[in-house]
């Protein structure tokens, strides 16, 4: 029998942990390295669309990771008197969930070690070679078929390799927590309404992510500094928002400020070495659809690796199948965000119009409705 072929993967995130799932699947000997002590994501909540929860049933962590997490199926947009601009209503043939990120990325890690991936805790990689050295912190050099570096926006592995075209500091960025439902909430039962609600630049998005919590993202423009602040200048985002005083004294002392990024790469792979998720294509998340893209590129690269057994081809191949689905994303993802700076009338007659155009809502839906490769 021949020898399985080994791969180093950096990142115990969406990426990384997909990758590990779709490699071991096809046969695979995987380890992933992820620098923290435990799994643990920052980001409290995510949307998981069509596309990102088939790749999640064709990895055999599905189950696990929609478990009692609502199906998200209106999202209303509202202005700063809480009157609603804008009401979508999901295609209920196309599923969505809000989910917990812990819940997916504990699903993913049991999926993988079921698969028998081996998940290293505490370990840290600083640079890789195209031959597939992975280099690590504390001083090892490890051997690898192919190295997959998932390791988020700042990714030492694909700075290494110098593999960056482009990379921009977004205007905005966001806060992001979870919080426990009250008693009035748990009654209501329908946990499905996300609600976007803009006041000036500042926005709040509440999504019910369980039976018990909710999770809440406050956006903000860059330069905002009372706005970035943790913990969050309550008396300041209470004046924007005087209808949700209740839910901003729920916050406590929780969050952390994020700025979005994008991020462009010369090549997807360089060598043994393939990049992916944030590291290869940030994009603000204003379609939800970085994690989305993030595990389908991971599922497709074992994919095309299965297809073609040179690897340089099969790489090649991978990045020319996958890439342009990733920057509709993000191209899409950056024109969404555009709004976020303008006076608040212009924003207005965007977001309305944006909501109702039969075009927009087909762009924004793209990715959502797309069949990842392998699925
Ligand atoms: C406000 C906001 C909301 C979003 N909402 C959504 C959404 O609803 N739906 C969606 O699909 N996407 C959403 N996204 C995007 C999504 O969060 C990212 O695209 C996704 O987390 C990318 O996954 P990743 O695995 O590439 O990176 P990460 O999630 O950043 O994971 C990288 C992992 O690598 C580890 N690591 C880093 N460096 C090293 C190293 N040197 N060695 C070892 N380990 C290392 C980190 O500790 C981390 O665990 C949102 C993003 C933001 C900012």
């Amino acid at each position: 029998m021949p020898e399985k072929r080994h791969a180093e993967v950096v990142g115990g995130g969406f990426a990384g942990l997909a990758a590990a799932c779709a490699l071991a699947k096809h046969g695979w000997s995987v380890r992933v390295h992820e620098r923290a002590d435990q799994l643990r994501p920052s980001g409290a909540g995510i949307y998981i669309y069509e596309n990102g929860l088939r790749v999640l049933e064709t990895l055999g962590a599905y189950d696990e990771a929609v478990q009692g997490a609502p199906f998200a199926h209106t999202r209303e947009m509202r202005d700063e008197n809480n009157n609603v601009l804008s009401v979508h209503r999901w295609d209920p043939s196309k599923r969505v969930f809000s989910i917990k990120r812990q819940q997916v990325i504990t699903a993913l890690a049991n999926a993988a070690r079921r698969l028998g991936v081996e998940i290293a805790l505490g370990s840290e990689a600083i640079g890789a070679t195209p031959d597939g050295t992975l280099v690590m912190a504390d001083g090892r050099t490890l051997k690898a078929d192919l190295i997959v570096a998932g390791d988020g926006v700042n990714s030492k592995i694909r700075d290494s390799l110098e593999l960056v075209a482009k990379r921009r500091a977004l205007p905005d960025g966001a806060i992001r927590v979870l919080i426990d439902k009250t008693p009035e909430e748990i009654a209501s039962g329908d946990g499905g309404t996300t609600i976007e609600n803009w006041s000036g630049s500042l926005r709040i998005l509440y999504t019910p992510v369980s039976p018990t919590e909710v999770y809440i993202a406050l956006t903000m423009l860059d330069a905002d500094k009372r706005a970035t602040q943790t913990p969050i200048d309550k008396d300041y985002w209470k004046k924007a928002f005087p209808h949700w005083s209740d839910l901003i004294d729920r916050i406590g002392d929780q969050g952390r400020y994020d700025r979005f990024e994008y991020i462009r790469l010369k090549s997807w792979s360089s060598g043994k070495v393939a990049v992916l998720g944030d590291a290869a294509h940030a994009l603000p998340p204003n379609i939800g659809q970085g994690a989305g893209c993030s595990m389908m590129n991971a599922l497709a690269l074992a994919v095309f690796l299965d297809r073609e057994p040179d690897m340089a081809k099969a790489l090649t191949a991978w990045e020319r199948n996958e890439r342009p689905m990733t920057e509709h994303t993000q191209r899409i993802s950056v024109f969404l965000g555009l709004p976020t700076t303008w006076p608040s009338p212009l924003r207005r007659a965007f977001l309305t119009l944006a909501g109702k155009s039969k075009w927009m809502v087909a762009q924004r839906t793209k990715t959502a409705r797309h069949v990842p490769t392998g699925t």
